[in-house]
This record gives structure tokens, sequence and C-alpha cells, in this order.
């Protein structure tokens, strides 16, 4: 069994055990160097990564400004060319459509692609109080899966674990397998085990990387073929994905999956890329014979509703913030808690779960700038944080939209404190005599101040102010 995270109230708790797992932190380590290293070589010339950055950039930015009306075009082209389209509130609606379709079928099972919108309504453990089997088939969602853990990465779920650990997670679960640490016989090994599951599952579910409003076509990008298999071989394909990822025209997706995979892998392209347009059509010898599109929204309007928020919708998921941030590279995508870890993870979730449950997240960051650098889409991140980092403290003004969750981090002593500050700051007189008075008190700071010392020696006051330190330069000056 792995890191099983219990919830994003966790976090420092979480954090600090995965700060004190040695082997945990090397597996991360080595992963992310890897990552970053892949990504360098990927845009070579500062120039062209400019250029696809900001062209990714009003892509997306195009599209979510238009997003009902694309929504709607998408809705009509989709249900034109067979596929049904369904809408979901919250996680609970999605989790009925899926079951009412899987139902219908009288399912018993269903085959995953990766989807980590289905990971955000927790389909596998709905589904399985109705008695239907999910397996995933994504090889890293698969070694999550037999462990019985949950994906710490958005695109590589398994990433925390190293091959000897596949190894001894194969061994537990598989029978017949012969330890190894030979990366082409591991994956070998989940493949032909999976091969069978394809064959068999009544339903194939996957998610959606770009959904075209021009054409009504779902987008997948993959490099395992287990997207392929899960959306042609079972007689019934369910795709899921959150609102956001609709696109305007075909001619959006080049430059964005360009973007996507060069970012996530450093790959100018993956091996498979798939575009599902219908069901099996008359004469076709496969595909399904019916193709579902559930979309979601989850928080996902509230976000949207608000222009600055809007833009953590511009999201496509490739996960290069998380493998340049420093925070998520030392603890991991568990010690979160949530679905969506890292940075994306902190602006993302306090929309799906309230910033009542995330304030702690909204903290876990140095603000240092590099998940704002990589972001293929130029989301402004760090600036999104400190507003969130904001809205947790205060409460709404009049005339703005509350936060789900505003003001849950506020705190009486801390509001007195700083009111206390702004007064004394807006009188100098008060203010001298303080910082005055501070200097010279400055011996009774203590050396420990609670976690901010526990890695970090005590600041210690100057003994002069400022103002002093100034008035002796400017008198230094006019002696000379
Ligand atoms: S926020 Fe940007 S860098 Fe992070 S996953 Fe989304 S697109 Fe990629």
């Amino acid at each position: 069994m792995g890191h099983v995270p219990a919830g994003p109230e966790l976090f420092h708790a979480q954090a600090n055990a995965a700060l004190k797992d040695p082997q945990l932190r090397q597996n991360f380590r080595g992963a992310m160097d890897y990552l970053q290293d892949k990504r360098k070589n990927a845009f070579v010339d500062p120039v062209e990564e400019d250029k696809i950055r900001t062209l990714c950039e009003s892509i997306r930015k195009r599209c979510l400004s238009k997003l009902p009306e694309l929504l709607e075009q998408l809705d009509a082209n989709c249900t034109r060319n067979g596929i049904q389209v369904h809408w979901a509130q919250n996680d609970k609606e999605a989790n009925n459509i899926i079951a009412n379709i899987a139902q219908s079928h009288k399912a018993r099972t269903m085959i995953k692609g990766k989807s980590m919108v289905s990971e955000e309504i927790e389909l596998n453990h709905e589904m399985a109080k109705l008695g239907i089997e999910c397996l995933e088939s994504d090889m890293g969602e698969y070694i999550v899966q037999l462990d019985g853990d949950k994906p710490s990465h958005i695109i590589m779920p398994a990433i925390h674990k190293n091959k000897q650990e596949v190894s001894d997670t194969f061994e537990k679960h598989l029978d017949d397998f012969t330890p190894t640490v030979d990366v082409d016989e591991l994956i070998q090994t989940g493949r032909t085990r999976l091969r069978q599951k394809f064959h068999d599952a009544d339903i194939g579910l996957s998610g959606v990387n770009f959904a075209v409003a021009e054409t009504g076509t779902l987008c997948l990008v993959e490099n395992e073929g287990n997207g392929r298999m899960c959306t042609t071989v079972p007689k019934v394909h369910i795709a899921i994905t959150g609102i956001e990822k609709v696109v305007e025209f075909l001619s959006d997706v080049p430059p964005l999956y360009s973007a996507l995979t060069r970012s996530a892998t450093g790959q100018a392209i993956t091996t498979y890329f798939n575009m599902i347009s219908s069901p099996r059509k008359r004469g076709e010898l496969d595909g399904p014979v019916e193709v579902h599109l559930v979309l979601l929204d989850n928080g996902r309007t509230q976000a949207y509703q608000d222009e600055e928020m809007r833009k953590t919708l511009q999201c496509i998921r490739c996960g290069a913030c998380m493998n340049h941030c420093p925070v998520y590279t030392r603890i991991g995508g568990h010690a979160y808690g949530t679905v969506y870890p890292g940075p994306i993870g902190k602006i993302i979730s306090p929309h799906l779960m309230g910033l009542d449950n995330t304030k702690e997240l909204v903290t876990a960051s140095s603000l240092c700038g590099a998940c704002g650098e990589v972001c293929p889409v130029r989301i402004p991140i760090p600036e999104m944080l400190q507003r969130l980092r904001t809205e947790a403290k205060n409460p709404p003004k009049p005339d703005a939209m509350p936060m789900k969750g505003q003001a849950s981090a506020a705190s009486t002593l801390e509001s007195l404190a700083m009111k206390g500050f702004a007064f004394a700051a807006t009188n100098p007189n008060l203010y001298h005599r303080g910082a005055w008075s501070a200097t010279k008190l400055r011996g009774l700071v203590p050396n420990n101040m609670g976690p901010w010392t526990q890695c970090r020696t005590s600041p210690k006051l100057a003994n002069k102010t400022l103002h002093q330190l100034i008035k002796a330069r400017n008198k230094q000056a006019g002696d000379k």
C-alpha cells in the first residue's frame, strides 16, 4: 500500500512525512530532474518558445472568452455526429450519468484510459458501490490501482515509485510474476495482463485533452495505445471532461498539442493522437456502437465568472509547473491530498473543493515564479496564489462575488495586529516611537518562534532604525 493521502487539510502533516522519506525524495528528485531536462531540450530556442507560449495563451484565452457559445456548438456538433452529450453540475451528477449508462447496458466492467476528471469524481469508488469494476489501463494508473494508491502526478501517476518498488507491487498482486527491475519486462507484464481486460470490458472510459466545437471531435493524447483500445474495443465509450477543455477550431489543436507534449515529456509528438468524432458507422469494422460525452462543471463556472480566476481554466494539464516547483519536487503529489497537486492544484483545487478545505495549500509556495515561467499557456500562477491567499484571509468586498470558503483562514489576532500596524504606520509620531522602542528591546526577540524557526534562524531587529541610518548618512554626506 502506498501513501494514500487523507485530504488537503492534513497538508502540513503529509508534507512533513514526505520530507522524512529519503526514498520518496530520491525518486522524485531523479524523475523531476529528468523531466526538467527533457523540457529544456524540447525548447532550445527561447524566441520560438516565447512565440509558442504567446500563441497558446491567446488560443486558450479566445476559447474561454466564448466558452458558453463553444460548449453549445460542441454539444450540437457532437449530437449531429451521433455522440450523446450529458451535462453534470457536480461529481454526484457525473457519477449518476455514468452509472445510468452502465446499468442500461447491464455493464459489470469498465476499462479506463487516463482521466484526471474521473479521479476528481471518484468514479472507481462510486462504481464499485454498484458492483461495476473499473480497471485502469494506463500503466502508471494500473500500478497505482494495484497498490490501492492514488496518482501522485497528473501525467505520470506512479512517478513516486522506482523500478524496484514497481516490481514489488507486481510481485505482491500478480500471479506468476518473476521479480525483475527490467523496465521493458515490467511494462510487458502489465500489458499482457491488460490485453484480455480490454476485450472483456463492457464499457471503455477515457478523458479528453481537447474537445473541438467546430467539428464535434474529441482529441486524446497518449503514448501507450491504451487510450485507443479503451475507445475502440468495448461496445460503449464514455468520455468525461471538464467544461474548460473545449477549443473553437480544429486548427487550434496542433499548437496546443505541440506545447502540451513538449512541456510534459519533452516529446515533439506522442505515439498516439486519437480523434473521435462519432460512434462506429455503417460498414466500419470496429469502434464503439455508442459514444457518450460527459461535460463536468464541478466549480469551474465559479472560476469562469471572475476574469482573473478564469485564467486557471487555460490549463492544458501538461504538468510542467509541478515538475519545476521546488515544493512539489521535494514532497511529491500525495502530500497535497488533492487530485491535482502542485502549482496547478493550488489554484484549481480551491474552486473544486472550496478555500476552506484548501487554505493550507495556497500558502505552500515559495512564490519563486518557476511555475509561471514554464507554463505553456502563461497562467500567472504566483499572482493567482497571492490573490487566493488574500481571499482565504479576508471577507469579500460588498459588491464582489464571494469565493467558496472565502475568509476561512481569517485570524482575529492577525487582523488586530495588521489593524494596529496600519494605525501606527499612518501616525508618524507613534511609528517613530514604536520603531525606536523595538530597536532598544531587540534582545527580547525569542529564538524559538514556532514553525517559522524550525528551518530558519530567528529574525533579529537592527540596532538602528532605517530613519536613523538615513539621517546619519545624510549628515555624513553634508559634513564632507
Ligand atoms: S498550469 Fe500550466 S504548466 Fe501547470 S499543468 Fe497547467 S498548463 Fe501545464
